[in-house]
Protein backbone atom coordinates (compact mmCIF):
# COMPACT_ATOMS: atom_id res chain seq x y z
CA UNK A 1 0.00 0.00 0.00
CA UNK A 2 1.13 3.55 -1.15
CA UNK A 3 4.79 1.79 -1.58
CA UNK A 4 5.51 5.08 -4.09
CA UNK A 5 6.45 6.81 -1.05
CA UNK A 6 10.20 7.68 -0.13
CA UNK A 7 11.63 9.00 2.87
CA UNK A 8 14.92 9.31 3.50
CA UNK A 9 17.24 10.59 6.23
CA UNK A 10 18.90 13.24 4.88
CA UNK A 11 21.06 14.64 7.39
CA UNK A 12 21.26 14.60 11.60
CA UNK A 13 23.35 16.32 14.21
CA UNK A 14 26.57 15.31 13.90
CA UNK A 15 27.58 12.99 16.70
CA UNK A 16 23.72 13.14 17.62
CA UNK A 17 23.80 10.20 20.41
CA UNK A 18 27.24 11.93 21.83
CA UNK A 19 25.60 15.27 21.57
CA UNK A 20 22.33 14.34 23.40
CA UNK A 21 24.27 12.94 26.31
CA UNK A 22 27.01 15.87 26.98
CA UNK A 23 24.37 17.87 26.86
CA UNK A 24 22.94 16.13 29.83
CA UNK A 25 26.00 15.56 31.79
CA UNK A 26 26.33 19.22 32.37
CA UNK A 27 23.47 18.80 35.06
CA UNK A 28 24.97 16.51 37.59
CA UNK A 29 28.81 16.02 36.62
CA UNK A 30 31.25 18.14 37.98
CA UNK A 31 33.88 17.96 36.05
CA UNK A 32 31.37 19.33 32.92
CA UNK A 33 33.56 21.47 31.07
CA UNK A 34 32.80 21.88 26.67
CA UNK A 35 35.94 20.32 25.85
CA UNK A 36 34.52 16.89 27.24
CA UNK A 37 32.72 17.06 24.05
CA UNK A 38 35.47 15.98 21.86
CA UNK A 39 35.80 12.94 24.46
CA UNK A 40 32.59 11.65 24.52
CA UNK A 41 33.11 7.64 23.91
CA UNK A 42 30.28 5.22 23.18
CA UNK A 43 30.32 4.09 26.92
CA UNK A 44 29.48 7.11 28.03
CA UNK A 45 26.46 7.22 25.99
CA UNK A 46 25.71 3.92 27.02
CA UNK A 47 26.30 4.09 30.54
CA UNK A 48 24.55 7.34 30.56
CA UNK A 49 21.92 7.82 28.21
CA UNK A 50 19.39 5.22 29.21
CA UNK A 51 19.49 6.01 32.42
CA UNK A 52 18.62 10.07 31.96
CA UNK A 53 15.91 9.46 29.63
CA UNK A 54 14.46 6.64 32.23
CA UNK A 55 14.03 9.45 34.73
CA UNK A 56 12.05 11.14 32.07
CA UNK A 57 14.48 14.12 31.26
CA UNK A 58 13.52 14.01 27.59
CA UNK A 59 14.37 17.62 26.73
CA UNK A 60 18.30 16.58 26.39
CA UNK A 61 16.54 15.13 23.13
CA UNK A 62 15.94 18.31 21.43
CA UNK A 63 19.69 18.84 20.96
CA UNK A 64 19.75 16.67 18.01
CA UNK A 65 17.77 17.04 15.15
CA UNK A 66 17.15 15.02 11.70
CA UNK A 67 16.26 16.30 8.53
CA UNK A 68 14.23 13.90 6.10
CA UNK A 69 13.20 14.12 2.52
CA UNK A 70 9.77 12.91 1.88
CA UNK A 71 8.77 11.99 -1.96
CA UNK A 72 5.55 10.88 -3.67
CA UNK A 73 3.28 10.67 -0.68
CA UNK A 74 -0.36 13.08 -1.56
CA UNK A 75 -0.88 16.62 0.06
CA UNK A 76 -3.70 14.83 2.53
CA UNK A 77 -0.59 13.32 4.46
CA UNK A 78 1.22 16.47 4.05
CA UNK A 79 -1.42 18.70 5.51
CA UNK A 80 -1.54 16.34 8.68
CA UNK A 81 2.50 16.73 8.59
CA UNK A 82 2.29 19.92 9.04
CA UNK A 83 -0.09 20.47 11.84
CA UNK A 84 2.83 19.17 13.96
CA UNK A 85 3.88 22.60 15.20
CA UNK A 86 7.42 22.32 16.61
CA UNK A 87 9.31 21.45 13.54
CA UNK A 88 10.42 23.10 10.19
CA UNK A 89 8.68 21.94 6.71
CA UNK A 90 9.99 23.23 3.11
CA UNK A 91 7.38 21.88 0.37
CA UNK A 92 7.60 21.85 -3.12
CA UNK A 93 5.68 24.98 -4.41
CA UNK A 94 2.71 24.77 -7.07
CA UNK A 95 2.61 28.53 -7.31
CA UNK A 96 6.65 27.92 -9.30
CA UNK A 97 5.88 24.47 -10.67
CA UNK A 98 3.72 23.65 -12.80
CA UNK A 99 2.27 19.93 -12.73
CA UNK A 100 3.18 18.08 -16.05
CA UNK A 101 0.83 16.12 -18.03
CA UNK A 102 1.53 12.62 -16.79
CA UNK A 103 0.45 9.34 -16.13
CA UNK A 104 -2.94 9.78 -13.49
CA UNK A 105 -0.73 7.60 -10.84
CA UNK A 106 1.99 9.53 -11.57
CA UNK A 107 0.43 12.81 -10.73
CA UNK A 108 -1.56 11.54 -7.77
CA UNK A 109 -2.10 8.87 -4.97
CA UNK A 110 -5.34 6.65 -5.54
CA UNK A 111 -6.04 4.59 -1.95
CA UNK A 112 -5.73 0.97 -2.21
CA UNK A 113 -9.67 0.48 -0.87
CA UNK A 114 -10.17 2.58 -4.34
CA UNK A 115 -8.32 0.30 -6.39
CA UNK A 116 -9.96 -2.67 -4.70
CA UNK A 117 -12.85 -1.74 -6.25
CA UNK A 118 -12.58 -1.94 -10.32
CA UNK A 119 -15.65 -0.12 -11.14
CA UNK A 120 -15.06 2.96 -8.64
CA UNK A 121 -11.20 3.16 -9.48
CA UNK A 122 -11.90 2.96 -13.13
CA UNK A 123 -14.27 6.10 -12.68
CA UNK A 124 -11.48 7.81 -9.98
CA UNK A 125 -8.48 7.64 -13.23
CA UNK A 126 -11.29 9.32 -15.62
CA UNK A 127 -11.98 12.17 -13.41
CA UNK A 128 -8.33 12.54 -12.34
CA UNK A 129 -7.36 12.00 -16.09
CA UNK A 130 -9.81 15.14 -16.53
CA UNK A 131 -8.87 17.12 -14.07
CA UNK A 132 -5.42 16.86 -15.96
CA UNK A 133 -6.26 17.85 -19.11
CA UNK A 134 -8.38 20.62 -18.12
CA UNK A 135 -5.51 22.03 -15.79
CA UNK A 136 -3.43 21.73 -18.80
CA UNK A 137 -5.86 23.48 -21.04
CA UNK A 138 -6.23 26.14 -18.31
CA UNK A 139 -2.74 26.79 -18.41
CA UNK A 140 -2.17 26.51 -22.38
CA UNK A 141 -5.30 29.77 -21.96
CA UNK A 142 -2.69 31.74 -20.21
CA UNK A 143 -4.03 31.14 -16.57
CA UNK A 144 -1.20 30.71 -14.45
CA UNK A 145 -0.60 27.48 -12.60
CA UNK A 146 -0.45 29.31 -8.64
CA UNK A 147 -4.78 29.66 -10.25
CA UNK A 148 -4.63 26.29 -12.28
CA UNK A 149 -3.63 24.30 -8.85
CA UNK A 150 -7.42 25.00 -7.86
CA UNK A 151 -8.49 22.61 -9.77
CA UNK A 152 -5.98 19.62 -7.95
CA UNK A 153 -7.44 17.44 -5.27
CA UNK A 154 -5.28 16.68 -2.19
CA UNK A 155 -4.40 13.52 -4.14
CA UNK A 156 -2.29 15.16 -5.78
CA UNK A 157 1.49 13.49 -5.13
CA UNK A 158 4.16 16.11 -3.73
CA UNK A 159 7.76 16.38 -2.01
CA UNK A 160 8.66 17.76 1.24
CA UNK A 161 11.52 18.29 3.70
CA UNK A 162 11.12 18.37 7.91
CA UNK A 163 13.11 18.76 10.11
CA UNK A 164 12.68 17.76 14.08
CA UNK A 165 14.29 17.48 17.05
CA UNK A 166 14.42 14.02 18.74
CA UNK A 167 11.80 14.70 21.26
CA UNK A 168 9.33 16.28 18.60
CA UNK A 169 10.32 13.16 16.27
CA UNK A 170 9.20 11.11 19.48
CA UNK A 171 5.74 13.00 19.87
CA UNK A 172 5.16 12.49 15.97
CA UNK A 173 5.92 8.89 15.81
CA UNK A 174 3.38 8.34 19.14
CA UNK A 175 0.69 9.96 17.23
CA UNK A 176 1.36 9.10 13.93
CA UNK A 177 3.04 5.37 13.74
CA UNK A 178 -0.15 4.18 15.53
CA UNK A 179 -2.42 1.75 13.75
CA UNK A 180 -5.08 4.66 14.23
CA UNK A 181 -3.25 7.28 11.85
CA UNK A 182 -4.05 7.39 8.82
CA UNK A 183 -2.51 4.71 6.41
CA UNK A 184 -0.32 7.47 4.63
CA UNK A 185 0.62 9.03 6.76
CA UNK A 186 1.48 6.06 9.31
CA UNK A 187 3.87 4.54 6.47
CA UNK A 188 6.03 7.82 6.52
CA UNK A 189 6.27 7.34 10.11
CA UNK A 190 7.24 4.16 9.73
CA UNK A 191 9.60 4.57 7.09
CA UNK A 192 11.06 7.08 9.44
CA UNK A 193 11.93 5.17 12.08
CA UNK A 194 13.05 2.44 9.14
CA UNK A 195 15.60 5.21 8.25
CA UNK A 196 16.52 5.72 12.20
CA UNK A 197 17.27 2.47 12.67
CA UNK A 198 19.40 1.58 9.25
CA UNK A 199 21.46 4.73 10.82
CA UNK A 200 24.68 3.18 13.28
CA UNK A 201 24.91 6.94 15.04
CA UNK A 202 21.10 6.76 15.36
CA UNK A 203 19.73 3.48 16.25
CA UNK A 204 20.39 2.74 19.96
CA UNK A 205 17.39 5.42 20.29
CA UNK A 206 14.83 3.62 19.00
CA UNK A 207 15.14 1.34 22.13
CA UNK A 208 16.63 4.07 24.71
CA UNK A 209 13.87 6.89 23.89
CA UNK A 210 11.11 4.54 22.97
CA UNK A 211 10.70 5.92 19.62
CA UNK A 212 7.41 4.09 18.68
CA UNK A 213 3.86 4.27 18.72
CA UNK A 214 2.70 5.51 21.76
CA UNK A 215 1.52 1.80 22.46
CA UNK A 216 5.69 1.11 22.70
CA UNK A 217 6.14 4.46 24.83
CA UNK A 218 3.65 4.11 27.30
CA UNK A 219 3.74 0.32 27.48
CA UNK A 220 -0.02 0.49 27.33
CA UNK A 221 -2.61 1.51 24.43
CA UNK A 222 -4.28 5.17 25.09
CA UNK A 223 -6.74 4.40 22.50
CA UNK A 224 -8.35 1.23 23.99
CA UNK A 225 -11.79 0.29 22.74
CA UNK A 226 -11.06 2.17 19.60
CA UNK A 227 -8.60 -0.54 18.36
CA UNK A 228 -9.08 -3.92 16.90
CA UNK A 229 -7.80 -6.45 18.84
CA UNK A 230 -4.46 -7.59 18.42
CA UNK A 231 -3.12 -4.46 16.92
CA UNK A 232 -1.14 -3.64 19.99
CA UNK A 233 0.99 -7.23 20.04
CA UNK A 234 1.18 -6.51 15.86
CA UNK A 235 2.22 -3.45 16.58
CA UNK A 236 4.78 -4.19 19.14
CA UNK A 237 6.70 -6.73 17.17
CA UNK A 238 7.28 -4.68 14.38
CA UNK A 239 8.60 -2.18 16.59
CA UNK A 240 11.02 -5.09 17.96
CA UNK A 241 11.87 -6.32 14.42
CA UNK A 242 12.49 -2.99 13.80
CA UNK A 243 14.79 -2.12 16.88
CA UNK A 244 16.55 -5.11 16.35
CA UNK A 245 18.05 -4.10 13.20
CA UNK A 246 21.41 -5.16 12.52
CA UNK A 247 23.21 -2.63 10.38
CA UNK A 248 23.79 -2.90 6.39
CA UNK A 249 26.93 -4.88 5.53
C1 LIG B 1 -5.58 9.86 14.92
C2 LIG B 1 -5.59 11.34 14.76
C3 LIG B 1 -6.75 11.98 14.39
C4 LIG B 1 -6.78 13.37 14.23
N1 LIG B 1 -7.95 13.98 13.88
C5 LIG B 1 -8.00 15.32 13.75
C6 LIG B 1 -9.22 16.00 13.41
O1 LIG B 1 -10.24 15.37 13.21
N2 LIG B 1 -9.19 17.35 13.28
C7 LIG B 1 -8.07 18.08 13.51
O2 LIG B 1 -8.10 19.32 13.40
N3 LIG B 1 -6.92 17.48 13.84
C8 LIG B 1 -6.84 16.13 13.96
N4 LIG B 1 -5.67 15.53 14.30
C9 LIG B 1 -4.47 16.37 14.45
C10 LIG B 1 -4.20 16.67 15.94
O3 LIG B 1 -5.29 17.33 16.53
C11 LIG B 1 -2.92 17.53 16.11
O4 LIG B 1 -3.11 18.78 15.48
C12 LIG B 1 -1.71 16.90 15.50
O5 LIG B 1 -1.65 15.53 15.80
C13 LIG B 1 -0.45 17.62 16.04
O6 LIG B 1 -0.22 17.14 17.35
P1 LIG B 1 0.11 18.04 18.61
O7 LIG B 1 -0.69 19.28 18.60
O8 LIG B 1 0.07 17.19 19.83
O9 LIG B 1 1.63 18.23 18.43
P2 LIG B 1 2.73 19.22 17.87
O10 LIG B 1 2.20 20.38 17.11
O11 LIG B 1 3.66 18.30 17.21
O12 LIG B 1 3.33 19.78 19.22
C14 LIG B 1 3.98 18.92 20.16
C15 LIG B 1 3.54 19.25 21.56
O13 LIG B 1 3.99 20.57 21.87
C16 LIG B 1 3.03 21.23 22.69
N5 LIG B 1 2.50 22.39 21.97
C17 LIG B 1 2.70 22.71 20.65
N6 LIG B 1 2.10 23.87 20.36
C18 LIG B 1 1.52 24.30 21.51
C19 LIG B 1 0.74 25.42 21.83
N7 LIG B 1 0.41 26.37 20.94
N8 LIG B 1 0.31 25.56 23.09
C20 LIG B 1 0.59 24.64 24.03
N9 LIG B 1 1.32 23.51 23.79
C21 LIG B 1 1.77 23.36 22.53
C22 LIG B 1 1.91 20.20 22.97
O14 LIG B 1 2.23 19.50 24.16
C23 LIG B 1 2.02 19.28 21.79
O15 LIG B 1 1.49 17.99 22.05
C24 LIG B 1 -5.61 14.15 14.45
C25 LIG B 1 -4.43 13.49 14.83
C26 LIG B 1 -4.41 12.11 14.97
C27 LIG B 1 -3.13 11.43 15.36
Amino acid sequence: MGSDIRVILVNYTKKPLETVTWAALISYWDDWETEAFEKMSERDVEMHLPKVLGYGHESILEHATLTFSIEGCSRVCTHQLVRHRLASYTQQSMRYIKINPRDVEETFVIPESVKNNSELYEKWKKLMKETIQLYEESYKAGIHQEDARFLLPQAVRTKIVVTMNLRELKHFLGLRACERAQWEIREVAWKMLEEIAKNEDLRPIIRWAKLGPRCIQLGYCPEGELMPPGCWKVTKDRWLRLSNLKPKV
